[in-house]
């Protein structure tokens, strides 16, 4: 594939915009805390000298308290809340985190204080006592109290174990967009002014202590700490200079002190916290860092120590016990290596003396500058947090806005690396189709949406992460990968220490492409939709010494992107690339073979998600959209971005009216979901001996086809269902509509709305298995609204629907299930079943007590025979299972005959799953046991099922028959497989006389079957 960006869209020759001059806060931190674990709490005090370098004159300042977030009431709570998440506002107050400022004063002058967020304390605004004109400095005196919180979130404790993350009031930023003050939510990180760091720290003497910056004074605890074989543990003590100098800098007449002169260090200015020397038992570490925006720390006295280093930088790896399987023995030091050494190449030199890599309390990773806290040490894992370190530590985006500038773009090198070494296209893919399928189901939200505002982390996730990844991947797509790695050195290199936001990034690559980009970080960032260019036609002719082919190109989708294509002949390839801003236009091509075949997007780089309209010639047969071949018919649809599946089975099958069947299957999908569908063939029965030949007329064969979310208008239809079925004397057709109205488009619980209407008919009843229809040559039609709550400890289905049927009945049907579920810690799950439903029905000018014909009516064991009617093992009278299949719906009082049809029925059951049993060869068994009772009217005499004689029915008339079962079964699946078989021994029926298979006791050996999970 060439690297493409047509020249088509460089009509805007580059003049970089000029953003308005930006600047950065100089500010610098000396601060001294000391931890005391008897009482879990860091008393800290901090002296920040702050110049105002902006054009602004500051009346009011900002500091964020960030320990606040973990407590009841903080913003990050109560968002919490609206997603069912209580965590914090319910954290008991031991173990809830704060950071209390207790004094603060400007220039020794106090201030007032306010909340501007209250009752959330995560942001606290100062008024200045005297305006701070540009160019002139305060100084900050502040002391606090914090606690990080036992439940870890980016920071935590846990026994003598402190994840310190913002764990000071820390200043924030004033850029172009004034201050930007923020409470900090579950959605969400951080953005913070660069400073200098020079924090001295007072903890027990046996603390391992790993921390952002170089520990310049004191013992960390590395060498008593370190795994055997680790030599020298190498402080880097003089990264930063001697520790000598003038305490106070004097700048524009502002004399501010506290700030280390560059390569000089000064000895720390004692603030008055920590006077004389450590106590007993105590220890003192001074630690100092420059051109970072955090500082954090973790300590824990189990801590084992392991060093590395590559190209200067020190690394810096503190694992627990019990670890060393995972992080020790170099594996976590040489892996961060490897990050550091990708790193270097694809932005530039680490600049820091040192990377420290801790495993933290919580699992997962969080970046910090010059360090990571990591909850495992996976290559991937230290690839993304220690690329952190440059797209977020370096290169600092504002992550509340523009997360896809650290995340995104640490996802994308991270997937890069990986691509490099053999894992392929297969990441991107991946990523993409996550990403397709909340844009095709309109849930996606914009890439730069504040990130609280996302209606739910998966989605926030879905685009700051897997988005922007693939922001950053088509645009290597489009660059070429050397071209990519200048845009990123360059940005690197500009930026490096600098907050940067999109336009940093999109001026950097429009200034190495020299081509305008406004189109696609504008569409991708900011707006949603989908890619889909499609052939609308063809033409390929011979002209003089040529071979002209004329495309035309049809854009589909909202967003718009290059389009290229590729046309194969004669042996040869001919790769172009045309631009794609017209809803249709027609390119041509000259090649000098002849092409055969022309495909849009053959790399799949353009996110374009109809590949089924790329390719030319298109028909069934030609290969280019269908991928064929013999379906496995205990795994799903295989699942492919450029082709749909479409997978062949032969079947057969036998039942007493029609004979024996030979018959097809074929099943089709594009990318699992899209469009697909099931359709069984069934040839005409053969008469043999045992079965068949009861039928007074041949039926002409079968068909059944189910077709799911279909491609229409061109995009796919989620919910939407249309089944047919003719032969074995019945006939359906359903059509359903099914929207997701969820709350929240990807947590459960899952709401749907459903409207569905059905035309179902009998006009050969000896195929019909005694009771399941009327028998007599009848049709009807049926409307239905319904609402299903799925996914969370309970669901529901309720529906509402009436018909009319050509017998001369009107009716009106309505069903409500609702099962909740509870599952154990060993493995052991249960349910509890209630299901209720009736049908009311007209018949001729009389109240009709049989109600809705009998296929519409409740079923005691299981679903309705409509459902039946896709299975050709158990729909017609003499198959293999037409008294034991089960269908899942109705009654589910199991060991009654399925032809037990009922007007009205309520039936509750409940059901145990036992935790599965490895059976070898893959193969998996779950137990179940299950009980159900239930009460139901019984039909009008003339209307009863032929499985009740005349004298059963008679003791049934009434309503509130009472109905009960109990057994065992086992369901067995193959791991992979989501097919499972699941048999039941519903050995106790109450009421033996209408069971299924052995109606002389209540107890005795009755099975019922069914197949689940296959789609
Ligand atoms: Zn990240």
């Amino acid at each position: 594939m060439p690297h493409f960006l047509p020249a088509a869209l460089a009509i805007l020759t580059l003049s970089p915009q000029q953003a308005p001059e930006a600047w950065q806060q100089d500010v610098s931190y000396r601060m001294e805390a000391r931890l005391d674990e008897d009482v879990q709490t860091l008393t800290g005090r901090a002296r920040v000298a702050y110049t105002n370098e902006s054009p602004d004159t500051l009346r009011d300042f900002y500091l964020h308290l960030y320990l606040n977030a973990f407590r009841p009431n903080s913003a990050w709570a109560r968002a919490d809340l609206e997603h069912g998440i209580r965590t914090f506002q319910d954290l008991a107050p031991a173990d809830q985190g704060f950071e209390r400022l207790e004094r603060v004063t400007v220039d020794g002058e106090a201030v007032r204080v306010s909340w501007p967020y209250a009752p959330d304390s995560t942001v606290v605004r100062l008024t200045l006592p005297e305006p701070l004109p540009p160019g002139a400095g305060i100084v900050l005196d502040y002391d606090w109290k914090a606690r990080p919180s036992t439940v870890a979130r980016r920071q935590g404790r846990r026994g003598r174990h402190y994840d310190f993350a913002q764990w000071y009031p820390r200043v924030a930023v004033y850029d172009l967009e004034r201050w930007r003050d923020h409470p900090l939510y579950r959605q969400g990180e951080f953005y913070s002014e660069f400073a200098t760091y020079d924090v001295t720290l007072d903890v027990a003497a046996d603390q391992v202590i790993g921390a952002t910056g170089v520990p310049v004074e004191g013992d960390p605890g590395w060498a008593s700490a370190a795994a055997p074989g680790t030599g020298t543990v190498d402080l880097q003590r003089d990264w930063y200079g001697a520790t000598e100098g003038p305490p106070c800098v004097e700048r524009d007449g502002v004399r501010t002190c506290g700030i280390p002169a560059q390569r000089d260090l000064a000895p720390a200015r004692p603030l008055g916290l920590l006077d004389g020397g450590a106590a007993a038992g105590r220890k003192r570490v001074r630690w100092h860092a420059e051109n970072v925006h955090h500082f954090a720390w973790s300590t824990s006295p189990d801590y084992i120590y392991e060093q590395g280093s590559w190209n200067g930088t020190a690394i810096h790896v503190l694992y627990q016990p019990g670890d060393r399987e995972e992080w020790g023995d170099g594996k976590a030091v040489r892996r961060t290596e490897t990050a550091l050494q990708w790193l270097s190449v694809v932005f530039g030199p680490y600049p820091y003396p040192q990377v420290t890599n801790v495993h933290r309390i919580e699992g997962g990773g969080t970046e910090f500058p010059m360090m990571v806290m990591n909850g495992g040490a996976s290559q991937s894992l230290i690839l993304h947090e220690v690329g952190h370190i440059y797209t977020f530590g370096i290169l600092a985006n504002n992550e509340w806005y523009e997360g896809w500038l650290d995340e995104g773009f640490t996802s994308f090198q991270t997937a890069w690396f990986f691509e490099e070494r053999g894992a392929g296209r297969s990441q991107w893919l991946g990523n993409e189709s996550r990403v397709l399928d909340l844009e095709l189901r309109g849930k996606a939200e914009p890439v730069t949406l504040q990130a609280e505002r996302y209606s739910e982390m998966g989605i926030y996730s879905a685009m700051i992460y897997t988005k922007g990844a693939l922001i950053f991947w088509m645009l290597r797509e489009m660059a070429g990968p050397e071209k990519m790695m200048e845009i990123t050195r360059t940005f690197f290199e500009r930026y490096e220490f600098r907050h940067v936001d999109q336009h940093a990034f999109q001026s950097v690559a429009e200034e190495v492409l020299r081509r305008d980009l406004d189109w696609f970080f504008g569409e991708w960032l900011h707006t949603n939709g989908v890619v889909d260019y499609g052939l609308d036609g063809v033409d390929v002719r011979r002209e003089r010494d040529a071979w002209v082919t004329r495309v035309d190109v049809a854009r589909r989708g909202e967003m718009r992107m290059p389009v290229p294509i590729r046309l194969t002949g004669e042996g040869m390839v001919h790769d172009t690339v045309v631009p794609g801003d017209r809803l249709h236009a027609e390119h041509v091509i000259r090649t000098p073979f002849r092409p055969t075949g022309v495909r849009l997007d053959p790399g799949l780089v353009t996110m374009d998600w109809n590949a089924l309209d790329n390719a030319w010639p298109a028909g069934p047969l030609s290969g280019s959209v269908y991928a064929r071949g013999l379906d496995d018919p205990l795994g799903s649809v295989p699942a492919y971005r450029d082709r749909a599946a479409l997978r062949f089975f032969p079947l057969a099958w036998f039942n007493d009216a029609g004979g024996i069947v030979g018959g097809v299957q074929a099943r089709t999908a594009y990318m699992g979901d899209i469009r697909r569908a099931l359709v069984r063939v069934g040839a005409p029965g053969i008469e043999a001996a045992g079965v068949g030949g009861a039928s007074s007329a041949v039926d002409p064969g079968s068909l059944y086809f189910l077709l799911e979310n279909p491609i229409l208008f061109d995009r796919p239809r989620f919910g939407m269902s249309i089944e047919g079925f003719a032969g074995e004397g019945r006939g359906l057709f359903r059509l359903v509509g099914e929207r997701d109205v969820s709350a929240m488009p990807l947590s459960a619980p899952r709401r749907f709305a459903r409207v569905s209407l059905t035309v179902a008919g009998v006009y050969g009843g000896e195929y019909v298995v005694p009771g399941r229809w009327t028998p007599a040559s009848h049709g009807e039609v049926e409307g239905e609204l319904g609402f299903r709550q799925e996914g969370g400890p309970w669901s529901v289905d309720v529906g509402l629907g009436a018909g009319l049927s050509t017998d001369d009945r009107v009716y009106a049907r309505s069903t409500m299930t609702g099962e909740l579920r509870a599952s154990a810690r060993d493995g052991w799950s249960a349910a509890l079943r209630l299901f209720a439903g009736a049908t009311v029905a007209r018949h001729g000018d009389a109240q009709s007590a049989a109600g809705a014909p009998r296929e519409r009516q409740m079923f005691l064991s299981g679903g309705d025979p409509l459902v039946a009617l896709s299975d050709p093992w158990m729909r017609s009278a003499g198959a293999l299972w037409d008294e034991e299949g089960w269908v899942s719906g109705g009654g589910q009082i199991l060991g009654y005959h399925p032809g037990l049809s009922l007007p009205k029925l309520v039936t509750l059951t409940a059901e145990a799953e036992g935790a599965p049993m490895r059976l070898g060869l893959g193969l998996q068994a779950w137990p179940h046991v299950f009980a159900g009772v239930g009460v139901g009217s019984s039909p009008e005499p003339t209307d009863a099922p032929p499985i009740l004689s005349p004298s059963v029915a008679d003791e049934l008339d009434g309503w509130r028959h009472p109905y009960a079962s109990a057994g065992v079964g086992v369901e067995v699946g193959e791991g992979r497989s989501p097919v499972r078989l699941r048999f039941d021994v519903p050995f106790f029926v109450a009421d033996p006389r209408v069971a299924t298979r052995g109606r002389d006791g209540r107890v005795r050996f009755r099975w019922t079957v069914r197949i689940s999970g296959y789609r």
